[in-house]
């Protein structure tokens, strides 16, 4: 039964050292961690402490944990302000080479926006910015995360998505992070049994292989709302219903899932342990 485990964890701090992770994670009942590869609100990159990056890649060995990255927030692989483009290569291409030295899963990162410029050429600049960066880095794998539809986004829907796949010409390391707030609040109505099977559609289109990782978090906001606000599981506008569906279909089963939940410790593992719960009951997937 071990190699059918399911792996869940959450998103975890390493404040004061990368092998942090661990404790943490420990600390929350995961058997999945995710964390910064640098300061999640900055550009700069930390000095790699290898030292550091050996303890937290060997814990996840011993731990047989799954262990994703997530870039931080101001990259914008599709920028058309040059500048912040530049910054976005820099910054992710450091997260990549990271990534591969702790045999990381992937390295999240949003789709990014098309700021002041048509979303055609957005699309063709994300697309063009991915393949360069996964042929300069051997062995890497990015994965884009869908955003809450703020701004003017490239892409909040799947098949939207699925442009920038293209663009990108379907590189084979390309993956799909899937956050279930984040595509509620992008409209996709996946508390109704119609816009699921809307959504399972478009993933069958895309490659539900191609999904690396889900990001389970509720919503504080209602359907459409394109705000960002995740909430504790069961406590939002999703549901634990909706959620314990989507995690039921079988060609995503293969995808390790992290909470990225607001509390502390002891409420993360409790939000772990409702998931844990969700996945383990009959539910028909729907
Ligand atoms: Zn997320």
């Amino acid at each position: 039964m071990a190699s059918t485990k399911r792996s869940i964890g959450c998103h975890v701090s390493v404040a004061g050292g990368l092998s942090r992770a661990l404790a943490h994670g420990e600390e929350r009942g995961c058997d999945a961690i995710q964390a910064f590869p640098s300061n999640p609100r900055g550009w700069a990159v930390p000095s790699p402490d290898l030292a550091e990056e050996e303890l937290l890649a060997q814990g996840v060995v011993d731990r047989g944990w799954p262990l994703l990255l997530h870039s931080p927030y101001l990259v914008n692989i599709g920028a058309p302000d040059p500048v912040v483009h530049e910054r976005s290569i820099i910054n992710l291409g450091f997260s990549l080479e990271r990534g591969v030295r702790l045999a990381a899963r992937g390295v999240v990162v949003h789709t990014g926006s098309a700021k002041g410029e048509s979303r055609d050429e957005a699309v063709a600049r994300a697309g063009e910015t991915v393949v360069d960066l996964l042929e300069a880095i051997p062995d890497s794998n990015i994965l884009i995360e869908l955003t809450a539809g703020s701004g003017s986004l490239i892409a909040g829907t799947i098949d939207e998505l699925a442009d920038v796949f293209e663009a990108a010409e379907w590189h084979p390391r390309l993956g799909i992070c899937l956050d279930t707030c984040h595509l509620f609040a992008a409209g996709v109505d996946i508390t109704s049994e119609t816009g699921r099977k809307k959504m399972r559609a478009s993933l069958k289109e895309i490659g539900p292989e191609r999904v690396k990782v889900i990001h389970v978090n509720d919503s504080l906001d209602g359907l459409g709302s394109r705000r960002d606000r995740h909430a504790r599981i069961g406590q939002g506008e999703i549901g634990e219903e909706p959620l314990q569906k989507i995690l039921a279909w079988p060609e995503l089963k293969h995808a390790p899932l992290i909470l990225e939940t607001p509390g502390d410790a002891k409420e993360n593992g409790e939000d772990i342990a409702i998931v844990r719960r969700l996945i383990s009951s009959k539910s028909r997937a729907s």
